[in-house]
């Protein structure tokens, strides 16, 4: 097998048949994926050259990663200092379902760019998910269902191991969060204990370093794993990570003094989602124009990452001519020669368009991190449609008003809007239910739906109203479509 060589479509399937051979759990690549890492370097042949063995290792070693909750970039980095003899060695060790130790080519001196603060924010969403996962488990096991290292998991657990997999291996320490057992085991002492022998765990900005989340003799959830499950606003993990990146942004802010805070906060919301793709000179100009320099290095650091090379197309950096974000190379490149917005709310809507090319050679070029694409640049697109077209007709409108009570808000409390993208309106409805956040403080509460959403699903506001709560808070608010709201304002205008 050493001597292995063949086309893309045949890699995809020895990659396959390998897969079911050493029995490990992973979601074989498709012929789509294939391509779409070669492109990004992972699968490391050059051009042109058929695939050999060692794409057979990387591509094996590229799927267990992601599926440790790696990106590709940090994959990227990682393989080329693995030898095949080492790549081996840990697929191996993954398909005896031993404790593989990814860290040996990180051992070898290479270096993890991350700051300090990306590892902490890291360790913080693990220990959050962990102690939801456990609180979830806990309640199958009063059902009497047996734990078991499957999809039956709580996604949760899962991706707290995947997290804390992560952390072990940019420690440069064997990986030993692989186990779900051991995991549990471990959590009956507490973080900075000897137990989970994680540096960043007594770090003295990481809060949850006393913190047990099993009771070790009762073998039950503690009171502190239910305060930590619920102290990040919400269950899962884009309710996690959300909430974190608010709480980072707002403690930058604070800095600023309470007549600055809550204009910083608008600042730099609305920076994310105006100028995610921005030349540094640029940012700095927005920046010393709205007085926030004393924050450049934290907000490059939080928000913004460089362009990686693969994400050029010809050289040059495309900008969507819709949302301005940086468009990405798509392993479709017949039908997305210029690439792809990979923005939802975005891409969805509009057939792609670059409006400009950018050359990363004449300006440095910064791009906003894949968190804050998700979380406020794709959901700004309403938002900041609503609030221009109230400032166009003149209202008296906010942005984010007093580091985000809402969305946009009318005449100081009279009315306040929050734009919504959620895929799914039971989802959306649920959060509503457990609160409609900062909307309590308006006289009239409007959420507004992206209309895209409910072009694809019909029945989506009827869904939406009839999960919503018909009493208390959610019975308040009023739903309509973006555009019904777009018209609103315009009525409101004209009566005023
Ligand atoms: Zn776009």
């Amino acid at each position: 097998m050493r001597r292995w060589s063949g086309s893309a479509k045949d890699l995809t399937e020895e990659i396959q048949h390998q897969t079911g051979l050493l029995n490990i759990l992973i979601e074989p690549p498709a012929l789509r994926t294939i391509r779409l890492w070669r492109s990004k370097k992972l699968l490391s042949q050059p051009k042109g050259k058929k695939f050999g063995f060692r794409q057979i290792l990387e591509g094996l070693a590229t799927a267990l990663l992601l599926k440790r909750g790696w990106t590709l970039a940090s994959i990227g980095e990682v393989l080329p200092n693995f030898s095949d003899a080492d790549m081996e060695r840990q697929i191996l060790a993954e398909s005896e379902n031993r404790d593989p130790n990814w860290s040996a080519a990180i051992a070898q001196g290479h270096s993890f760019a991350a700051s300090l603060h990306n590892i902490i924010d890291t360790a913080e969403d693990a220990v959050v998910l962990l102690a939801q996962g456990i609180l979830k488990q806990y309640t199958r096991v009063l059902n009497q269902e047996i734990v078991r290292q499957n999809d039956s998991m709580p996604s949760e657990l899962y991706r707290a191991m995947c997290k804390l997999g992560r952390l072990y291996i940019e420690e440069g320490t064997p990986d030993k969060a692989a186990c779900v057992h051991t995991v549990l085991d471990r959590a009956r002492h507490s973080f900075r204990s000897e137990d989970w022998r994680l540096k960043v765990f007594s770090q003295n900005d990481f809060r949850f370093s006393d913190v047990v989340l099993i009771d070790p003799d009762l073998y039950v959830p503690t009171s502190d794993c239910t305060e930590v499950a619920q102290a990040n606003g919400g269950w899962g993990e884009d309710n996690v990570v959300e909430y974190r990146l608010y709480q980072r942004l707002k403690t930058y802010t604070e800095q600023l003094g309470t007549r600055r805070q809550h204009l910083g906060y608008t600042a730099l919301r609305e920076l994310a989602v105006r100028h995610s793709l921005i030349g540094e000179k640029a940012l700095w100009d927005y920046l010393e124009d709205r007085q926030l320099l004393p924050l450049q290095e934290r907000i490059v650091d939080t928000f913004f990452d460089q362009i990686p090379e693969s994400w050029l197309i010809k050289g040059k950096a495309n900008r969507c001519a819709y949302c301005g974000t940086l468009m990405h190379p798509h392993p479709n490149d017949q039908r997305f020669k210029e690439g792809r917005c990979p923005i939802r709310q975005c891409n969805s809507r509009y057939t792609p368009k670059v409006s400009e090319a950018l050359d990363p050679e004449q300006h440095r070029l910064l791009v906003a991190k894949p968190q804050i694409l998700t979380y406020w640049t794709g959901p700004g697109i309403d938002e900041l449609a609503i609030f221009d077209t109230a400032k166009q007709q003149g209202l008296r409108a906010e942005l984010y008003p007093e580091s985000d009570l809402c969305d946009v808000s009318l005449n100081d409390y009279e009315i306040g809007i929050d734009a919504k993208s959620y895929i799914s309106p039971v989802s959306l409805a649920l959060r509503l239910n457990q609160s409609i956040g900062g909307l309590v403080y308006y006289q009239r509460r409007i959420i507004a739906i992206s209309d895209q959403l409910i072009a694809d699903n019909p029945s989506y506001l009827s869904t939406l109203q009839s999960t919503l709560s018909k009493k208390g808070d959610p019975a308040t608010v009023e739903v309509l479509p973006v555009s019904a709201v777009i018209k609103l304002l315009q009525e409101v205008a004209y009566a005023s």
